[in-house]
């Protein structure tokens, strides 16, 4: 796994070192010396965590975390902060600037991999869910609907894995004030409970005797019902190969024992805004999705998605280097399919064109219903040749297998326009006006068939 990662300090000697050990990891590093700097390379530039030192003059790390936090252009970027100070306050300041992390210097090498992939991976995660809600979120509402959906990260519902009651019940009495808390020392039965899915927070015990608590990382992230649950561990600092296995296994952050009250109380709220945040984008998208953009025959995205999506999607290719194809198809003598046939059965032939269509894309592929019996796909990361493969497997699925309508068999054929990004001089119109133009290239040439044709 590969990340951009700026490292904020103002200290020469400090920036080169922490350069040298990512950048021997496969890590890309960008560097600020100052806040400031800091600020305008994140609006600039697109990075995936921010490393930030809490002591530098002027603006000090803890107002450029919440700076960043505050604008909507940065404010998702995950920022770990680094502290000289050993201050159980200090930490907690952090997570109230809005930190995501913190680590102490001097920062060990597990320690520091450890969070740095846990935190990208959840990046990965969260960008693309955020970037079609983002789409469809300022379709519907302008509010800030996910921002009131995190809320303070309270009156969440928590479960305690652990064997020693000892240690459960005093995690119980410092959260059950602002939460409601549940523990068990049967994790077995309430992995497979139909309520855990309910929970917020699951809280594990690392150094259990009864059982391991590593397997229950595992099993909690593996499985369906539960892998949105955010894990919070509670380990002895002493056994930090264990807290780095478990945070690869997918925990999110870890206290180390004896607890510290204030740190429990703010980890605890930080983990359950974040999972509020999570499902609420899932659920916005959702609904939204379904509302406004979605074509009620085939159950594809519908031509104002597309157009509202396409920029973004096309912003991220330029920024990210990476290649962006689109495919635009239209179904031949579609007409005389609805003259032949009845209107209706034009219409089944739509529903099973678009689940062909479907079926020959890849996950990240998007189609769209761009008009009656045209059809639009971005395949974001598809090169020419590859996006060429994939209409020619869309333009072979349909024409290869005729459509079995009510009893009848009715053979149906496309013709496909393929269009490539070309970085500098398109935008989303006269990228799939490309698209368009190959398309009615394919028809003149006889339809049935594929034409990409060059910027
Ligand atoms: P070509 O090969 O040049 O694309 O010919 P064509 O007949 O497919 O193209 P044309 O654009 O002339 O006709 C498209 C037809 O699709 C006309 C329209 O009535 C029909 N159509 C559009 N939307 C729907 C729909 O939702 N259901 C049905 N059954 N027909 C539709
Ligand atoms: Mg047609
Ligand atoms: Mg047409």
């Amino acid at each position: 796994m590969t990340a951009r990662i700026l490292v904020v300090d103002d200290m020469d000697i400090n920036l080169r070192l922490m350069e040298a050990r990512l950048a021997a990891e496969y890590f890309e590093v960008l560097t600020a010396r100052s806040g400031a700097e800091a600020i305008e390379i994140c609006e600039r530039e697109t990075i995936d965590i921010v490393l930030l030192d809490v002591m530098m003059p002027d603006l000090d790390g803890y107002e450029v975390c919440r700076r960043l936090k505050q604008s909507p252009r940065t404010r998702h970027l995950p920022i770990v902060l680094i502290t000289s100070l050993d201050q159980p306050a200090d930490r907690v300041a952090g997570l109230d600037a809005g930190a995501d992390d913190f680590l102490t210097k001097p920062v060990r090498d597990l320690q520091l991999f450890s969070r740095v992939r846990s935190l990208v991976r959840l990046k990965i995660l969260t960008d693309e869910l955020r970037i079609r809600a983002e789409t469809t979120v300022s379709l519907v509402a302008r509010n800030d609907l996910l921002g009131q959906l995190a809320g303070q990260g309270m009156a969440g519902r928590l479960l305690v894995f652990d064997d020693d009651a000892g240690i459960a019940a005093r995690i119980k009495k410092i959260l059950q004030n602002e939460h409601q808390v549940d523990s068990t020392s049967d994790p077995a039965a309430a992995l497979h409970a139909e309520q855990s899915r309910n929970f917020d927070l699951f809280i594990v015990n690392l150094a259990t005797a009864s059982y391991d608590a590593l397997r229950l990382c595992s099993q909690i992230r593996s499985s369906d019902a539960l892998r949105q649950v955010p894990i919070l561990l509670v380990s002895d600092s002493a056994d930090e190969a264990r807290t780095a296995k478990a945070l690869e296994l997918g925990a999110n952050d870890y206290l180390a024992n004896p607890l510290d009250r204030n740190e429990l109380l703010a980890r605890v709220r930080t983990q359950i805004k974040r999972k509020r945040y999570d499902e609420g984008l899932r659920q916005s998208l959702r609904e939204t999705i379904a509302l406004a953009v979605t074509d009620p025959l085939t159950g594809l995205n519908n031509r104002r998605f597309l157009e509202s999506h396409l920029p973004t999607v096309i912003e991220r290719a330029r920024k990210d280097a990476k290649p962006l194809s689109v495919l635009m198809a239209d179904i031949d003598h579609f007409k005389r399919i609805n003259d032949g046939w009845g209107h209706d059965a034009g219409d089944r032939v739509l529903k099973e064109f678009a689940a062909r269509l479907k079926h020959s894309l890849r996950a990240s592929d998007l189609a769209c219903r761009f008009g009656g019996e045209e059809f639009v796909v971005l395949m974001p990361e598809a090169d020419g040749r590859t996006a060429q493969l994939i209409a020619e497997r869309l333009r072979s699925m349909v024409a290869d297998q005729p459509f079995d309508i009510s009893g009848e068999s009715i053979s149906v054929t496309v013709s496909v326009g393929v269009a490539v990004l070309d970085a500098v001089t398109d935008d989303w119109e006269t990228l799939l006006k490309r698209a368009d133009r190959g398309l009615y290239a394919a028809k003149r040439n006889g339809r049935n068939q594929v034409i990409a044709l060059a910027a």
